[in-house]
C-alpha cells in the first residue's frame, strides 16, 4: 500500500528532503496554500517508508538531542571590508565565510533569487563569484528542491558549508546521517536566526505584478543603498521597482508576521540553544557604547555552539572586527533567542480573506491600507520632483518643521 502522509501537515517545515530522498521519484514538492508541500503519487509509490523515516518533522525527539547548550559568549561582529558590510544584511559574516570556506576549497550552500524561474532557492556555490548572489537576506522560504541530491554528490569531492535557517539547517545534519561517512568529506552548519519564513506564492505572485513586464534579475531586502526596501533589480540593475518596508505590501506582512508558514509559530528551533556550529544574526539591542564605534549600520551577532564552529570563525578572524558581549545582551534583543514568533491576531482573518479577495483585496480589507493609491502618489511625487526639484528641501523643511513643534 502506497503511504498517504509523510507527516502531519501541520508539523511539515517544506524542506524537501522526501523528495529527494525517495528512490522511486514517487514525490513532487508543490505550493499548497503560498508554502510548499510534498504530494505523493500512489502509483509510484513503493512505501519503502524513507520519507517518513527521515522526515525532520518526524524526528521531534532527534531535534532536542542536536541542541548545544547556551554559550557563555556573544560577539557582535562586522566585516572589516567596508564595501562588504554596507552591501549584506547586517555585518556581512555569512559572506565573509563562504568566501574564505570557498578559498579553502570547500563549497558553500546558500540562497539566491533564481532570474530564470524568479524562485528564492538554496544553491551551490563553488567560485567567489557566485557567492554574490547569497549576500543579503532574502526574506522568503527558500525552495530546496534538487538542492539534497546536488550535496550528496558534491559532499564526497569537497568540504561543505550549509547555510540556512534552523530548520533547513536540521535537514541538512538529517541528510548527512543517510550518508556513508568514510565517503563524504567533513561539514559545517551555519544557521541564520528566523523569526519566520514567508510565503514564496505571495512573494512570487507579488513580484510578477511591480515588475511591469519587466525582466528580473536581482532583488533585495536588506544591504546596501536601500536597506529595508524591496527592490526589484532589471537588466544592467537598473531598478524596476523599490518601496520600502512601509509601504510594500509584502513587506509590510513579513514584517507584521503575517505571511508566515503556520508551524513557524510553533518553531522548535527558537531559543538559545542551537543546533548548528555557528549562529549568525542581527545583533539588536546591542551595548551603545559598542554601536558608536561602527561606522556602518548594521551588525551581526554570533554564537559559536561547537569546536567545527570555532574553526569557521578562526578562518575568518582577520576579515571580521568582533567584540565580545555577554550572551543575556543577545539573547535580550533578539526574540528568536527566547521563544517562537507569536501568531499576529489578524493571520486567520488574513488567509481566509485571501481565499476569495487574493492576497491584495485581503492585505487592503485587513490592514485598510490602499496600496495602489500609494502607488498613484508615489508616481505623482517622483514627477513633481523632477519638474520643480526644491520642493524636496521645502518638504524636509516643513517635515522638521512639524516635528520640532510636536
Ligand atoms: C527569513 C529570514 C528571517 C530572519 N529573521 C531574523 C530575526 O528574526 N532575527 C535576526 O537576528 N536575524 C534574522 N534574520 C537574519 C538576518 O536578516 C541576516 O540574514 C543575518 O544576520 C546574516 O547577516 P550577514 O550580514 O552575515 O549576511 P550576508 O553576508 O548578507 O549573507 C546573507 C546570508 O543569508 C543567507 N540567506 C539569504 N536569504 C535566506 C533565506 N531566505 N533563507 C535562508 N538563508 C538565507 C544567504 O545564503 C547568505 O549566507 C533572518 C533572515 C531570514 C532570511
Amino acid at each position: 500500500m502506497a503511504i498517504v502522509q509523510i507527516c502531519e501537515k501541520e508539523k511539515c517545515f517544506g524542506c524537501s528532503l522526501c523528495h529527494d530522498l525517495c528512490p522511486v521519484g514517487a514525490i513532487s514538492i508543490e505550493t499548497i496554500g503560498g508554502f510548499y508541500y510534498p504530494v505523493i503519487d500512489k502509483e509510484k509509490c513503493v512505501s519503502c517508508g524513507k520519507c517518513q523515516k527521515f522526515c525532520p518533522a518526524n524526528n521531534e525527539e532527534n531535534i532536542e538531542k542536536s541542541k548545544n547548550e547556551t554559550p557563555d559568549i556573544a560577539y557582535a561582529a562586522w566585516s572589516k571590508d567596508d564595501k562588504r558590510h554596507f552591501e549584506s544584511a547586517s555585518g556581512g559574516i555569512a559572506t565573509e565565510l563562504s568566501k574564505a570556506f570557498i578559498e579553502r576549497g570547500g563549497f558553500v550552500v546558500g540562497v539566491w533569487f533564481n532570474p530564470e524561474t524568479y524562485v528564492v532557492e538554496h544553491k551551490i556555490c563553488e567560485t567567489i563569484d557566485e557567492l554574490e548572489a547569497c549576500a543579503k537576506s532574502k526574506y522568503v522560504q527558500s525552495s530546496k528542491t534538487g538542492i539534497w541530491s546536488k550535496i550528496k554528490e558534491k559532499i564526497k569531492e569537497k568540504p561543505c558549508l550549509f547555510i540556512g535557517v534552523p530548520c533547513e539547517v536540521f535537514a541538512f545534519k538529517t541528510l548527512c546521517t543517510t550518508l556513508d561517512q568514510t565517503k563524504i568529506k567533513p561539514f559545517y552548519c551555519v544557521d541564520i536566526l528566523c523569526r519566520g519564513g514567508s510565503s514564496p506564492h505571495i512573494f512570487n505572485e507579488h513580484i510578477r505584478k511591480i515588475n511591469n513586464g519587466k525582466h528580473i534579475k536581482n532583488i533585495s531586502f536588506r544591504g546596501g543603498e536601500y536597506d529595508g526596501s524591496l527592490v526589484l533589480y532589471g537588466k544592467d540593475d537598473k531598478i524596476i521597482y523599490n518601496f520600502n518596508a512601509l509601504y510594500d505590501p509584502y513587506y509590510i506582512c513579513f514584517e507584521k508576521h503575517s505571511i508566515f508558514r503556520k508551524n513557524c509559530f510553533s518553531c522548535m528551533f527558537a531559543g538559545s540553544k542551537r543546533i548548528s556550529d555557528l549562529t549568525i544574526g542581527d545583533f539588536w539591542g546591542l551595548d551603545e557604547q559598542v554601536l558608536k564605534t561602527i561606522k556602518i549600520n548594521g551588525r551581526s551577532l554570533f554564537f559559536i555552539n561547537s569546536e567545527n564552529g570555532n574553526t569557521l570563525v578562526n578562518i575568518i578572524k582577520d576579515k571580521i572586527n568582533i567584540t565580545e558581549r555577554p550572551v543575556e545582551e543577545a539573547i535580550k534583543g533578539n526574540f528568536t533567542l527566547n521563544c517562537p514568533t507569536e501568531k499576529p491576531k489578524e493571520y486567520d482573518e488574513l488567509w481566509n480573506k485571501a481565499e476569495k479577495e487574493g492576497f491584495y483585496g485581503a492585505f487592503k480589507l485587513v490592514y485598510h491600507f490602499n496600496w495602489q493609491r500609494k502607488q498613484i502618489l508615489i508616481k505623482l511625487w517622483n514627477i513633481l520632483k523632477c519638474i520643480f526639484p526644491p520642493i524636496v528641501p521645502i518638504r524636509r523643511f516643513v517635515i522638521k518643521l512639524f516635528k520640532g513643534n510636536k
